[in-house]
């Protein structure tokens, strides 16, 4: 049936052709038969590779000569193509695979899949209405809760909280042991304890301030201990004599006397220990703000999570919950805020923990599933090519490429897509791999596309790569190719020379640029290239995956530099018809703890070995006043031959920092330190056609000295440069650092790195030393995560790093356990439709709600 709709398409569009592309080879012309042909296969109507073909030559009446020649030859090339496959697709050894996950026992047992309210788009933005009348429920503003007052509610919302819900997951960041409860003659002064005791006397004293203090002391059957409360005024009225408390605090020897100053105390009637909230157990302290007294926060939040956890739904399943040994969440919060035992923190710990794992493990995982969902195209290694590879690259690889190499071809062998990250230190070659990569795919027939995350970045790949594929010949074994008549082969030479390729090697890769600052017409040009399977391997910036871009057999996609591919993107490329394989590199090293959790989507192979002969860049720390010999230096290294690179962290004049922005920092270098030299400047405020001509110039040696923002952060290379001196060092973290070192170092040069920075703090500091010190990427890696957090680590640019509250990302076990469950959970229902889903569900969208938000 799809090979007859197919054939029918075909043949009405070749009658087209044959008729001089006059719109009038059909009566009432192109379109009316296309509406014709949807009407005898609707069925088709949204099919993936047939859809596209549609949608080209709709409005057929209205396109121009040249247009219309060009989407009707296309689209018969690729009905062709359509064609074969499904005569291949006909016999049963290349029938793919079906895809994974399929027959698998669901280890929950469910609902049937109702018409669920989990199936609606739950909207992830939960207001903060306060329901004037309605019932009070979790999302409920905290103004509603009798009790809270507003100033106190305004406190709890400067700290983001704002709700019942937000109130019950702000958790304690510590608790004080106060559950040993003592007689006033056991108290040893030092330690921490509690005493139940009756005051004998309140009396006031005078501060040195001015202000009133009090005094109070308790006796036992054991002895006195005084209690000094400072500028507590108010206690006068509450403490009387007779009156029994309990009161938690340091016990100090003052005088001979025991003492405590200022104890938390409550008055004390025999309570069951689970109405105690101040003192007497393990007291939590919650993280404060301005106008939140901790007595009073600790107050408002016993009686929050006292009135509404039990409201709580569990988004486990208890399936779920008695497997992997977790109490249920509202017993959780509960323990969370005021356990009785360390055993209550642990069990909390443990559970609310495994959330936060699970979540991001379910979102991960969903996108995983989502890339390899449908199975994709199969590239058997093809040695001829790989080996007239390695006899082009001037050097020999690595073993640690050769090893990413060998993990990338096994992947890319099967028909389930491959996601894989590569990560290698600056100069570790991920380049070489990716050209190799690319090649199997040309070599199969397919095409592939690498993404840059910079229009300079894309040119020198463009640059680089044809030098070595360029003069690759590769015997496609692709079917496409065989529809090129003659007269396309004369405008494909035509096209090439337009391309700036060489046209008399036309049997080598045929490699073309596709950014932003192309004018239209090369724009155009290489469009259709690509759309035509005229161009093997298109190099470029975000816009290789834009709408207006149609591949004719996309197979391989490489993203440099830490952009990957969500749901969406992956979307869109299926819906152009293709499920290619996709590699990640970056040059951030990604320490292994958080490969785990939010990279668990990707298979990682690792390059962790330099090319032979790279020499350790001499890296120093200075003060501004150092200066003078940091030029003295870069003088002395330009009168070698070499060139220099000056980093700043702003492009302008700023009000709000003293440091040199790029523009002073460019006038005052070229106009009194080096008036002799070349000086250039360059920052992403620039078009980027200026950007890239000034980098070009830089590396044709037309300037000596290079001032620059952190725009040329990634990946340029310039082998003469051999010192970079970078003002400001401590507002970069240590992964950017390490990048904008290996800039230089990429030649056969003894290169040095100058932070200039007068910042003492002591993190500045640390990790400045951190910079001198250690050579490895992944070391500073590890470095950064332990001095700032994962937050910062990552910066909120592209965060989508979950903000864990209690999961440590060391807890392997812990982690584990979650992914183990995640991948249980989404084998039996992929998308969280399942009604004892719902709120898990609910979860990962905020998740990645948030995820996006930051990004
Ligand atoms: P990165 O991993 O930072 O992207 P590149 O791919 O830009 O590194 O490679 C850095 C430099 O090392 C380039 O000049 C490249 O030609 C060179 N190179 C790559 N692989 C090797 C190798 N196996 N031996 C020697 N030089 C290599
Ligand atoms: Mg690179």
């Amino acid at each position: 049936m799809r090979r007859q709709a197919i054939i029918d398409l075909g043949k009405g569009l070749r009658a087209e052709r044959e008729s001089d592309y006059q719109n009038t080879a059909h009566s009432d012309g192109l379109d009316a038969f296309v509406d014709d042909w949807l009407c005898t296969y609707h069925s088709f109507a949204d099919d993936g590779e047939l859809k596209p073909i549609i949608a080209k030559i709709r409005g057929y009446y209205a396109l121009d000569r040249t247009t219309r020649i060009n989407r009707i030859d296309t689209a018969i090339t690729v009905l062709r193509m359509l064609y074969r496959a499904t005569e291949s697709a006909t016999t049963p050894t290349e029938q793919a695979p079906p895809p994974a996950n399929t027959h698998v026992e669901p280890a929950v047992v469910m609902p049937p899949p109702l018409a669920l309210p989990a199936a609606k788009k739950t909207p992830t933005k939960r207001a903060n209405k306060a329901p004037s009348d309605g019932p009070v429920t979790l999302n409920s503003h905290l103004k509603v809760v009798p009790g809270i007052s507003p100033s106190l509610a305004q406190a709890f919302s400067r700290m983001g909280i704002k709700t019942i819900r937000d109130m019950l997951h702000h958790y304690p960041f510590r608790y004080d042991d106060f559950s040993k409860r003592t007689t006033i003659g056991e108290l040893r002064p030092g330690e921490i304890a509690t005493v139940i005791a009756s005051i004998t006397e309140v009396k006031s004293f005078t501060m040195r301030n001015g202000s009133t203090g009090v005094n109070v002391q308790l006796e036992d059957e054991t002895g006195i201990l005084k209690l000094v409360f400072f500028g507590q005024r108010w206690l006068l009225r509450q403490l009387k004599p007779e009156m029994s408390i309990m009161v938690s605090g340091k016990v100090e020897l003052f005088g001979g006397i025991r003492q405590m100053s200022s104890p938390d105390w409550q008055p004390y009637q025999p309570l069951s220990a689970e109405e105690l909230i101040h003192v007497g157990r393990l007291v939590p302290v919650h993280p404060l703000t301005k106008g939140l007294a901790e007595r009073s926060a600790r107050t408002t939040i016993k009686h929050v999570v006292d009135t509404y956890a039990d409201q709580l739904a569990d988004p486990l399943p208890s399936a779920v919950r008695q497997r992997a040994g977790l109490i249920d969440l509202a017993s959780a919060i509960k323990y969370i805020h005021f356990p009785q035992t360390n055993d209550d923190v642990i069990a909390a710990r443990t559970r609310l923990g495994f959330d936060e794992f699970l979540t991001i493990q379910l979102g991960v995982l969903q996108r995983r599933i989502s890339w390899q969902g449908d199975p994709g195209y199969a590239m058997p290694y093809n040695a001829e090519a790989h080996d007239a590879l390695l006899s082009a690259l001037p050097f020999a690889l690595t073993n640690a490429q050769n090893r990413a190499l060998g993990e990338i071809f096994v992947d890319i062998n099967t028909t389930i897509p491959m996601a894989r990250l590569l990560q290698g230190d600056v100069g570790s070659g991920k380049t070489a791999v990716a050209a190799a990569a690319a090649l199997q795919a040309i070599a199969n027939g397919y095409q592939a596309a690498i993404m840059a995350p910079t229009e300079i970045l894309a040119e020198q790949h463009y640059r680089g790569l044809s030098n070595v594929l360029g003069q690759i010949s590769v015997r496609r074994s692709n079917e496409w190719q065989e529809a090129i008549d003659d007269e396309r082969l004369s405008r494909l030479a035509e096209i090439q020379l337009l391309l700036g390729m060489n046209p008399n090697q036309s049997d080598g890769v045929r490699i073309a640029l596709l950014t932003g600052s192309l004018g239209a017409k090369e724009r155009r040009r290489v469009l259709e290239g690509v759309a035509r399977g005229e161009v093997d391997l298109v190099v470029g910036t975000h816009a290789l995956i834009s709408e207006g871009v149609q591949y004719l057999k996309l197979g391989l996609v490489v993203i440099d530099e830490q952009h990957r591919f969500g749901v969406e993107q992956r979307q869109r490329l299926k819906d152009k018809g293709h499920n290619p394989h996709m590699l990640v590199m970056t040059a951030t090293p990604i320490p292994r703890t958080l490969t785990m959790t939010i990279y668990s989507d990707l298979d990682i192979s690792v390059l962790d070995e330099l090319p032979p002969g790279r020499q350790a860049i001499a890296t120093k720390r200075i003060t501004n006043s150092d200066r003078t010999k940091a030029y003295a230096h870069i003088r002395k290294q330009i009168a070698a031959g070499r060139q220099a690179f000056v980093i700043c962290p702003l492009v302008e004049e700023s009000d709000k920092s003293d440091l040199p922005s790029a523009e002073e920092m460019y006038e005052k270098l070229q106009h009194e330190v080096f008036p002799d030299l070349r000086v250039s400047l360059i920052h992403g405020k620039m078009s980027a056609k200026d950007k890239d001509a000034i980098m070009v110039a830089f590396r044709n040696h037309e300037a000596d000295i290079l001032v620059a923002t952190a725009v040329i952060e990634v990946g340029i290379d310039i082998p003469n440069a051999s010192t970079i001196m970078i003002e400001g060092a401590d507002r970069f973290g240590l992964a950017q650092l390490h990048q904008f070192r290996g800039r230089v170092g990429r030649g056969a040069h003894k290169s040095y790195c100058i932070l200039v920075s007068d910042n003492e703090s002591e993190s500045t500091d640390k990790r400045l030393k951190a910079m001198v010190e250690l050579r490895d990427g992944f070391a500073l890696a590890e470095k950064d995560l332990e001095i700032r957090g994962p937050g910062e680590f990552f910066g909120t640019r592209q965060s989508g790093i979950p903000d864990l509250k209690i999961a440590q990302l060391t807890d392997t076990r812990l982690l584990q356990a979650a992914q183990l469950e995640a991948k249980t959970i989404l084998r039996a229902d992929p998308d969280l439709s399942h009604i004892a889903h719902a709120v898990l569900r609910e979860q990962v969208e905020a998740f990645w709600a948030r995820a996006v938000d930051a990004n």
